[in-house]
């Protein structure tokens, strides 16, 4: 028996170390660990969370602690230097600490990015209003005025100017309220009241003339910084409306496929260049911390960030578009705006909440559907203005034009694949061979551009001075009653296409009271139809029906324009597969006869024999040639000697069989190919060939003309296994016929019979 891998090095259950702590850790703990537990452990009293807290609420409360602390000392004057000195020395030292803490921190939160809240901005203000008055306290030396007063003036006019009105006046507030609480504390003599109030009004005063003066300035900084901003907006809207006049302008794209591809792309970097410009303003303008674009998807369910500016890490990058702020935007179709504690900014992953909010929702303005939104907040609850509202839509407007013009710019790319699709379509067409092969090709190629339900394709036949509409090919069941019809003359909608040369009906037309060729092909049950010209050449070869059941799926404008172009493609190929068809023609048929030449014959003869090979039946070769022939060229001409050869064509190809191969073998010779015809079927048709030729009169300038012909016949396999041979054989038969009188048919058999009986 053989142990599972690794068993060996197992060690037995119940002795690790690991199993031997878990079981000691089941006993019951004692009393004391227990009430240690309870008191230290993370949820306890005096647990770490608690301790944190305890801390955290500790360093909260110093300042206010150390501001009223030592505001009262310096109410009972302990600060003057003629008080005993430890109340002095404790608060000094309590300052100190107070105001490093407070400036350390501030610090350290200006350097993150964060401003300082209101309550920050009060205690830190108030502190600040406390050491000056103790530090003037310490220079008075008893008395009521202080050489250091100044320095309370100072830092309240200090104060006044760097932080929030508000504050600046509930602080010019407190320094007010000290100095009379110090001169109640100093015993409150009347005497020394007027010198009281006097420093507190000019506390206050200083306070205004500092604040009107710095307001000034910081009124104008901030109005250059409005100039700039609204330069910027100018800026971009000149930006957005390029856009939508390289958009729009039709003309911007047309030049070919690389230079529109570069046109593209530079066009999707300008929109983007503009959006991010959108943000880079909002971020100034609103002195906001995050500022952002996020797009609805397809479905409307979830938005995607686009483009943000942030001080945060961790902005999501998809959000639901039915929560939060975002989603009330959206649901409501206006502009939210929240300050306070915001916890519905749900598009910060670590759950941020700013101190003020503005949503506004872009709207596009012709369908009234919501695309998206933009969104700007602030750590502070700083409230965001009207004004501030209004910039956030000027730029929603602008990245909505942006938007616009990127829509557009896929509208292009997708008639990029259109056009594509439609040159794919042409080279398809211009592959085609035959006729048959562009009637069908046309059709599949017309359904790629529109849907269709039946199409058709009609020729012009010119019948003498009459013209013929013959319909060539039908697809679908809906116009099956064309197939094969041939109109000559008439006023349906295919002669009137012919005629005027341009596609018909026009789209208002119903296909039910329109005559489509004749008074028997019906269009009812067709929603549209369209009959388009085969145009090559500048003649109208004829016309290509389509048609189709829904009549809102009726070709545009621009699909019947491609329409066209495609059936003039089609019009060329069929001119060329008519050529070509043509050239076929030329190159295997004798141009004089027009029976096959001799290169074909001696190509179609090696096909059949290998044929007849193949499927063990024999195979006859006749070879004639005219009596005499040369007697009719000298007494009645060449030309009738011609006409002669035509003649005696005529009657080899009635007296053939279709599936036999009727040759101008040269000259005056002919040869068919008998596939399935033994040597006594190839004599009787042989026979007949020659007795019919013999009945042909051709009539002459001289008078009437007969002519005979000599026959030879060989049979495959028995008068020659090979092609040489068995040709060889019906020479020497046709031979045989000319040697013994002319005027007759000589088969092979019948020479081998005579070989015989003669040896
Ligand atoms: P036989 O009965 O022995 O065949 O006598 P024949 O006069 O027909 O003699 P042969 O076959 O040698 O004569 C062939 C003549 O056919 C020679 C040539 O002028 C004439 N010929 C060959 N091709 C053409 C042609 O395309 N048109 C015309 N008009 N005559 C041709
Ligand atoms: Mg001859
Ligand atoms: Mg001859």
């Amino acid at each position: 028996m053989t142990a599972p891998p690794g068993a060996a090095h197992r060690a037995p259950i119940g002795a690790t170390p690991t199993v031997r702590r878990r079981l000691a850790l089941q006993r019951p703990r004692p009393l004391l660990v227990r009430v240690y537990a309870a008191l230290f452990s993370d949820g306890g009293t005096f647990g770490a969370p608690a301790r944190r807290r305890a801390g955290r609420l500790l360093l909260r409360s110093l300042t206010p602690a150390v501001t009223v602390g030592t505001g009262g000392l310096v109410v009972l004057g302990a600060f003057d230097a003629a008080a005993p000195g430890w109340p002095q020395t404790a608060g000094t030292a309590a300052l100190a600490a107070a105001l490093g803490a407070g400036v350390w921190r501030r610090t350290a939160r200006a350097a993150a990015g964060e401003a300082a809240t209101l309550r920050e901005q009060l205690e830190l203000g108030a502190l600040f209003v406390v050491a000056a008055y103790a530090m003037a306290q310490t220079a008075s030396a008893g008395h009521v005025d202080s050489p250091l007063q100044p320095l309370v003036y100072l830092v309240m006019a200090f104060l006044v100017a760097f932080l929030a009105r508000r504050i600046g006046l509930a602080l010019v507030v407190i320094a007010v309220a000290l100095e009379l609480l110090v001169w109640f504390g100093r015993g409150g003599h009347a005497e020394e009241l007027p010198s009281a109030v006097v420093r507190a009004g000019f506390v206050t005063l200083f306070a205004l003339l500092y604040h009107a003066v710095l307001a000034a300035q910081v009124g104008s900084s901030r109005r250059a910084e409005e100039r700039a901003v609204e330069r910027r907006v100018k800026e971009l809207e000149e930006r957005a409306r390029e856009f939508r006049l390289t958009a729009s302008g039709t003309g911007a794209p047309a030049a070919g496929g690389d230079a529109d591809g570069r046109w593209t792309v530079a066009s999707v970097l300008e929109v983007e260049n503009a959006m991010r410009g959108a943000l880079e303003v909002a971020e100034v303008a609103l002195r906001s911390h995050t500022c952002a674009v996020y797009l609805l998807d397809d479905a409307g369910e979830r938005l995607q960030l686009r483009e943000c500016r942030t001080a945060s890490d961790s902005l999501a990058r998809g959000v639901s578009a039915r929560e939060g702020a975002l989603g009330a935007a959206i649901a409501r179709r206006t502009s939210v705006r929240l300050h306070g504690d915001v916890k519905v900014a749900t598009y910060y992953e670590d759950g941020a909440r700013p101190g003020a909010l503005v949503v506004v929702p872009l709207i596009d303005r012709r369908g009234g559907y919501v695309r998206g939104v933009i969104v700007a907040d602030r750590r502070e609850p700083i409230p965001f203005s009207d004004e501030d509202e209004k910039l956030v839509q000027t730029l929603c407007a602008e990245i909505f034009r942006a938007l616009e013009a990127e829509r557009v710019m896929g509208d292009i790319k997708s008639t990029r694949d259109e056009k594509e699709r439609f040159y794919d379509a042409i080279d398809l067409l211009n592959r085609t061979r035959t006729p048959d092969e562009v009637f069908r090709t046309i059709t599949e190629v017309a359904g790629r551009i529109v849907t269709i339900d039946a199409a058709a394709v009609t020729l012009v036949e010119q019948d003498g001075q009459e013209r013929a509409h013959r319909v060539a090919a039908v697809h679908g069941q809906r116009l099956t009653a064309l197939a094969g019809k041939r109109v000559i003359g008439g006023d349906g909608l295919v002669q009137k296409v012919v005629e005027h040369d341009t596609t018909l009906p026009a789209a208002s037309v119903d296909p039910a009271r329109a005559t489509l060729l004749d008074a028997s092909s019906s269009l009812k049950g067709l929603g549209w139809v369209r009959v388009v010209p085969l145009r090559a050449a500048g003649e109208v070869l004829g016309t290509v029906v389509l048609a189709g059941v829904a009549r809102d799926r009726a070709p545009s404008v621009d699909q019947v324009r491609q329409l066209e172009v495609v059936a003039g493609q089609a019009a060329q190929s069929i001119l060329r597969a008519r050529l070509y068809e043509e050239a076929e023609r030329l190159a295997t048929t004798d141009g004089l006869t027009g029976l096959t030449n001799h290169r074909t014959f001696q190509a179609r003869l090696d096909e059949h024999l290998a044929l007849a090979a193949r499927g063990g039946q024999r195979l006859s070769l006749l070879l004639c040639d005219v009596d005499h022939f040369k007697s009719v060229n000298d007494t009645y001409g060449h030309p009738v000697g011609d006409e002669v050869l035509r003649g005696v064509a005529r009657v080899l190809a009635g007296e053939a069989r279709q599936t036999d191969v009727v040759a101008r073998y040269g000259g005056e010779e002919f040869a068919i190919v008998m596939p399935g015809t033994d040597a006594p079927g190839a004599g009787v048709i042989a026979e007949r060939i020659r007795e019919r030729l013999a009945a042909v009169t051709f009539q002459t300038e001289q008078g009437p003309l007969r002519v005979t012909m000599s026959l030879g016949v060989a049979t495959w396999p028995e008068d020659g296994a090979k092609k040489p041979e068995l040709v060889e054989r019906a020479d020497a038969c046709l031979y045989h016929a000319k040697r013994h009188g002319r005027n007759q048919t000589v088969l092979a058999a019948t020479i081998r019979a005579h070989r015989r009986a003669a040896g």
